[in-house]
């Protein structure tokens, strides 16, 4: 039987439940081996800073809200959201706890006289499945703090827009109803989170084997140790538009290109592939070269460019994620000239 650790653990949060939910070594090392973690890197931060000023450009729609202050403490934070609550106002980042489970909502929106609909604010251009079960997750905790919620929704970004001027947030969001689904997923939340609470006590680390999960809904920040088993060059991931017949090769227990057994069926390209590697040699098609540099006239244009594609459009006439260039180089072959203009 497995030996369990017998400390008090803190709350469970959302983000800790939706980590359990991609995969329960995940969640294990987020409790008991903090130390693994990378620190957060500047794309990391850039997509929460731009999370939270989606979130503070959607609580403009609740106008007269009241916005909780975030404490450390889950018990302070309840407590204080309880009180404001009584104010019957717009809730932002309101806290609750219940058992083992904290969760702080986007927005609660009071309606009719003692209910509120829980509002989920997302950085994404739609609804997507995992977001079910984040706001199921916060109506299990805020239901079971005593709040009387009517509906769910998840208000996410409108990629229709098209700014002119100032950001108009009513244009900007989209909202769906997604009362339905979340109450399709409360019967398991209680055995989730015991399953989770049985899993963070365990004194070893639990196996896991890697699968299409390390990747869904989010890359695995533990890839760097889950997957180091593979050897480091020709890993059969490698195997080009290959993720599906490389698991299913792992099953097999092969973890190499050139451990691929004739009778594999591949496409052609990856054919080629395994070919190249058990040969070391390079595939050439030098009469496909040909063909393809005999269509082309000189002068010839090398464009790069990089585009950023922020969620709130940055410029007049551009829609929210549209790909805006903000660099670029150009090289020009003139005949056998080579001559470069940099942007
Ligand atoms: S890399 Fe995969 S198996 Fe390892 S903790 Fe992450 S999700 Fe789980």
């Amino acid at each position: 039987m497995a030996k369990m650790k017998n400390r008090t653990l803190p709350l469970l949060s959302k983000s800790k439940y939706m980590s359990g939910l991609q995969c329960l070594k995940l969640l294990w090392y987020e409790y008991n081996r903090k130390e693994d973690f990378s620190e957060v890197d500047a794309a990391a931060q850039a997509i929460m800073d731009q999370g939270q000023v989606v979130g503070e450009l959607a609580q403009t729609l609740f106008p007269g809200g009241i916005t909780l202050q975030r404490d450390p403490a889950p018990d302070k934070q309840a407590e204080k959201s309880l009180e404001a609550a009584k104010f019957r106002k717009p809730l932002f980042e309101a806290g609750f706890v219940y058992k083992q489970a904290y969760a702080l909502a986007d927005i609660l929106n009071p309606v009719a006289k003692d209910a509120w609909d829980l509002i989920e604010v997302k950085s994404s251009s739609g609804v997507k499945e995992e977001h079910y079960s984040d706001v199921a997750f916060q109506k299990y905790v805020y239901e079971g703090a005593g709040l009387k919620i009517r509906k769910c929704y998840l208000m996410y970004i409108n990629n229709q827009y098209v700014r002119k001027g100032e950001i108009e947030p009513k244009k900007l969001f989209a909202t769906e109803d997604v009362t339905k689904q979340c109450d399709d997923l409360m019967p398991e939340i209680e055995t989730n989170v015991a399953d989770m609470f049985e899993t963070i006590r365990k004194e070893d680390v639990p196996r896991v084997k890697i699968g299409p999960h390390c990747y869904n809904p989010h890359p695995c920040p533990l890839e760097y140790i889950c997957w180091d088993f593979l050897p480091p060059k020709d890993d059969i991931f490698c195997l080009y538009s290959g993720t599906k017949k490389a698991y299913e090769l792992l099953e097999r227990g092969v973890l190499r290109l050139t451990d691929i057994k004739a009778d594999v069926n591949l496409s052609d390209k990856q054919n080629i592939q395994v070919i190249c590697h058990k040969n070391g040699t390079p595939h050439i098609d030098k009469k496909g070269i040909k063909d393809f540099l005999d269509t082309l006239e000189y002068p010839f244009y090398f464009l790069d460019f990089e585009t950023i594609n922020p969620a709130i459009p940055a410029y007049d006439n551009s829609r929210p994620f549209e790909a805006i260039p903000f660099q670029y180089s150009l090289y020009i072959v003139k005949n056998s000239l080579f001559e470069s203009l940099n942007g």
